[in-house]
């Protein structure tokens, strides 16, 4: 399984996910601690995440 990468919204650090993720769950960037949420399919090149206040 490739490792599946996201850069963070609030910090810009890369980091990366456990690999089963969906669309619409939050992530913890593992170095500032922001929750995130993912906008689109973390497999996919052009997955997002945003803030989440
Ligand atoms: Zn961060």
């Amino acid at each position: 399984m490739a490792l599946i990468e996201l850069s963070c919204p609030i910090c810009d650090a890369d980091f990366a996910l456990g690999g089963d993720e969906k669309p619409g769950d939050e992530v913890y960037c593992s170095y500032c601690g922001s929750p995130c949420r993912i906008t689109a399919d973390p497999y996919d090149e052009e997955c997002q995440i945003e803030e989440e206040i």
